[in-house]
């Protein structure tokens, strides 16, 4: 790809995005790794130490160790205080301008509510609460009391020396409020994501992968109700070839640019 290529699919995404009503954004690891939060195949990142194909619901429910371990991996991940960078500000910038419907996000990391985004649905979960699972959870399905209590409460709990956090309402297992390998998905938070993406009119794919479902499924819902589905990526997926609009590139890069020229929609 030569700049040029690069310029002009900047270009044909703002016209797109200017022609826009109801944009919906689906955001993967790569919006975040411009803040310095490594994506799966990042060199020497969180994923190289710790796989998460080891840490599934089940290992977690059966085993202290593989608690120990997700609790180490969490504040890792966290140690590295990681912002907002300019592409999910960019889709704030959208959103305020009337033509962005939604953040449909496979992250964690809760960057899109710091940046000022209203509208994210977290079809993974996320690391900045965690919830009591139950004492015995079966086949992915917490059984949990209904406690809920920001990331912070482990912290403390760690670091004054218990490895373990346990529920203080029912003493079942606390867990981040992620989605791990083997666990069920937020049924209503995939029903939120498949209705923004069946109303869309432009279907932004930003910095996934698209190889994880149900979220690689939603282009393609999207794509069915008429809408356009681009691809902003720094390298191919295996949707590119359906995709309306491709551009290769960096997120923080590409996202500033084409919003930048875009005007507010008039009833927005
Ligand atoms: P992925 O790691 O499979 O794919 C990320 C994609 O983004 C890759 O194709 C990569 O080339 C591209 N990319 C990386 N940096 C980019 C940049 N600056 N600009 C444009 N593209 C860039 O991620 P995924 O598809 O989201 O799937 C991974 C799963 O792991 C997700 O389900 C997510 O829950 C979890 N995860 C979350 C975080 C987070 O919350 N930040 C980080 C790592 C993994």
């Amino acid at each position: 790809m030569t700049e040029r290529d690069a310029a002009e699919g900047v270009a044909a995404l703002a016209a797109l995005l200017g022609r826009a009503q109801r944009v919906v954004a689906l955001t993967g690891a790569g919006i975040s790794t411009e803040s310095g939060i490594p994506d799966f195949r990042s060199p020497g990142g969180v994923w190289s130490r710790h796989d998460p194909r080891d840490l599934t619901f089940d290992r977690y429910v059966a085993d202290a160790g593989v608690r120990a371990r997700s609790w180490e991996m969490r504040q890792e991940f966290f140690a590295t205080r990681p912002a907002p960078n300019p592409a999910h500000a960019a889709l704030v910038a959208l959103e305020r301008a009337g033509r962005l419907r939604a953040v449909i996000t496979q992250n964690i990391d809760g960057l899109h509510q710091d940046a000022g985004s209203r509208e994210v649905v977290e079809v993974h979960g996320t690391a900045r609460t965690v919830t009591c699972i139950g004492r015995w959870p079966v086949d992915g399905l917490p059984d949990g009391c209904g406690f809920v209590a920001p990331y912070a409460w482990a912290v403390e709990r760690l670091e004054s020396g218990d490895p373990d956090p346990g529920c203080p309402d029912c003493g079942g297992l606390v867990k981040s409020a992620t989605v791990s390998f083997g666990q069920q998905l937020p049924e209503q938070a995939i029903r939120r994501a498949q209705l923004h993406a069946a109303v869309s009119d432009v279907f932004l794919v930003v910095g996934s992968s698209l190889q994880v479902y149900p979220a690689a499924a939603l282009p393609g819902v999207a794509q069915q109700n008429g809408a356009r589905v681009v691809i902003v990526n720094d390298e191919p997926t295996d949707l590119d070839p359906v995709a309306h609009l491709v551009v290769r590139g960096r997120a923080g890069e590409v996202l500033p640019t084409a919003v930048a020229g875009v005007a507010p929609h008039r009833n927005g």
